[in-house]
């Protein structure tokens, strides 16, 4: 267990809290706030526990130099309007100006640090650069899943230099995924979809010895038809894993989980919104059509009843090409089944997060994970850096 924000005495404390800030924009306005949202709880209690807040996060891609389109200005506008409060802001995240707006502050202020990847020791994980940031502070809090599987200065670096503790958001990510992949209660059935074999191998790998289902689709499912023996045209198949694929049949077999794979499937002429379509069994697909949804009346029959009779359902990949409407019908279905479940049920995965979106259906999902790489990296069983190195509870 890490040390949460209730096993730490924040008053007048200088707090610096790793966000993920990481928000989309057009322009200088802030077009989805739900990454700042997510991050209130703990900004608004740190502010009640009369700490200095310091917050700091990373914004797009500016490749380790100032670039005027990533500053942070637009993102503190915001989180001033959602605070209904000043939010202060400094042109840099570490040196002089930084100290000396910090040292303005009062109790229960909030400032916010300029992009952290406008220094390349940011990514390098620079040691100079991590100690910049952790002097500026008596504790660290992170509050940054979706950047979790990252080793950076502003993660794992200021984690190691200053007390640390879990924020709120990470807490609830952790307690989330947690109870759906350490110990689920069963049946469990886990739905991987998505573009790519290659993507997803270490989740099915990870996943497989725990789940009573593991229900495929999307282009992941072409290879494992491929495997089956199966014709799937100019489908996107991934020929050097077929093997793999095989490998994994045979694995879940002999530990009595069958993979279930679609029984009818809508393929397309060409890989583009209004191509010629149609539904087809997959033993009825032929050259010069493609894959490019799951979604089969027969397939969305037998994976709803089995998301029916689950306890636990966990999905991660968008089972069709639903960015495009023609190939958005098993996605959705498969979202409202997720919905009206009574299965506990966790989504994972930056597309799949948007395909619950697109189906309107986010406050009916037990969770949706706000970490696109870092619930991957959940599934796939491995350690997120970012909360590996923050301080243990003692028991
Ligand atoms: P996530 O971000 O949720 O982990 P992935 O990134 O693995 O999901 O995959 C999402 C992408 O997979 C979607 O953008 C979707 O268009 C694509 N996809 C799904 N099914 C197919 C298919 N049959 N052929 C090609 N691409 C597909
Ligand atoms: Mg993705």
């Amino acid at each position: 267990m890490k040390k949460a924000l209730k096993d730490f005495n924040f008053k007048n404390k200088k707090v610096l809290v790793r966000v993920d800030f990481n928000v989309p924009l057009d322009g200088d306005k802030v077009t989805d706030d739900t990454r700042i949202e997510a991050a209130l709880p703990t900004i608004k209690f740190l502010m009640n526990e009369d700490a200095k807040v310091i917050l700091m996060s990373h914004l797009g891609r500016p490749g380790g130099k100032v670039d005027e389109q990533y500053r942070m200005d637009p993102v503190a506008d915001k989180l001033a309007d959602l605070l209904g409060r000043e939010v202060y802001k400094t042109d840099d995240s570490i040196g002089r100006e930084v100290e000396e707006a910090i040292e303005k502050m009062d109790d229960g202020d909030v400032l916010l640090l300029e992009n952290t990847r406008f220094h390349p020791g940011e990514k390098g994980n620079d040691p100079e650069y991590a100690k910049a940031l952790a002097s500026l502070a008596d504790v660290f809090v992170n509050d940054a899943f979706g950047a979790a599987h990252r080793a950076h200065a502003s993660t794992t670096g200021v984690a190691e230099l200053l007390p640390a503790v879990a924020g709120f958001l990470i807490q609830r990510e952790l307690e989330a995924l947690g109870r759906a992949t350490d110990n689920p209660e069963k049946p469990y059935t886990a739905i991987i979809g998505g573009a790519k074999v290659s993507d997803k191998m270490d989740v099915i790998k990870n996943i497989i010895s725990r789940a009573d289902y593991l229900l495929l689709g999307g282009g992941i499912a072409n290879t494992f038809l491929l495997a089956k023996g199966l014709e799937v045209g100019d489908s996107l198949v991934e020929e050097d894993r077929v093997e793999l694929a095989k490998d994994i049949m045979d694995e879940a077999a002999a530990k009595g989980i069958e993979v279930i794979l679609p029984d009818d499937v809508v393929v397309a002429r060409e890989f583009k919104a209004d191509s010629e379509y149609k539904v087809v069994d997959v033993d009825k697909v032929s050259k010069g059509w493609q894959i490019l949804d799951s979604g089969g009346p027969k397939t969305l029959k037998k994976y709803k009843d089995i998301i029916e009779k689950s306890k636990t359902v966990t999905w991660n990949g968008p089972i069709g090409v639903f960015e495009m409407d023609q190939f958005a019908k098993g996605t959705m279905e498969l979202a409202k089944a997720l919905a009206e479940s009574e299965a506990y049920s966790v989504v994972g995965g930056g597309e799949s997060a948007a395909a619950i979106k697109k189906a309107g259906v986010e406050n009916e999902i037990s969770h949706v994970s706000t970490g696109g790489g870092a619930s991957l990296q959940f599934f796939e069983g491995k350690p997120l850096p970012g909360i590996e190195a923050l301080d243990d509870l003692e028991e």
